[in-house]
């Protein structure tokens, strides 16, 4: 059964340290696989559509991400361990929020496409070719990989105030739009 992980928020040093490289043999792990269903339920819950798991103070390369959104599949509830980007381009400016940095939102600047590659779940890699949010959300998962904040990179950060910006930052939180 999967168990709800408390998020820390900024001020915890956790989320200020490089997280280090999962063990692929590790992977199989009941303890890792148990680890991998917490983050998803976790991030489900707060809600996010994305969540690294310095987020919860454990200091591994690995981020759950779900954008929920029935017409991109590709960006379906996916685990990221050990994700590195091949590529990388264009630019775009857009708001985003963060779990652990409740109650705020900033405009912050990103690659408009970036590829990634990963282990899934299984230990297998994978590759995947995003765009637009999907892009975002895994520039902001892998910045907690390496104890980057987005309210380093935002400008005009600032509450979440008018309603918009308010349901951007609940259900962005963990990621980004
Ligand atoms: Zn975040």
């Amino acid at each position: 059964m999967p168990y709800l992980r408390e998020i820390l928020t900024e001020g915890h040093p956790t989320l200020r340290k490089v997280a280090k490289k999962v063990d692929p043999a590790e992977i199989a792990d009941p303890i890792f696989q148990q680890l991998i269903d917490d983050m998803f339920a976790t991030m489900y819950d707060a809600p996010g559509i994305g969540l690294a798991a310095p987020q919860i103070a454990v200091g591994k390369r690995l981020f759950t991400v779900d954008l929920q959104d029935d017409e991109k599949p590709e960006a379906g509830p996916r685990v990221f361990i050990n994700p590195k980007f091949t590529l990388w381009e264009g630019e775009i400016e857009a708001i985003e929020g963060c779990l652990s940095v409740p109650g705020m939102v900033g405009d912050v600047t990103r690659f408009s496409r970036v590829v990634c590659i990963a282990l899934d779940r299984r230990g297998k890699k994978f590759s995947v070719d995003a765009g637009g949010l999907f892009a975002r959300c895994l520039q902001h998962e892998m910045d907690h990989l390496d104890g980057i904040l987005y309210i380093d990179k935002a400008k005009d950060l600032r509450p979440a105030r008018t309603d918009e910006e308010v349901a951007e930052a609940e259900a962005v939180a963990a990621g980004a739009r």
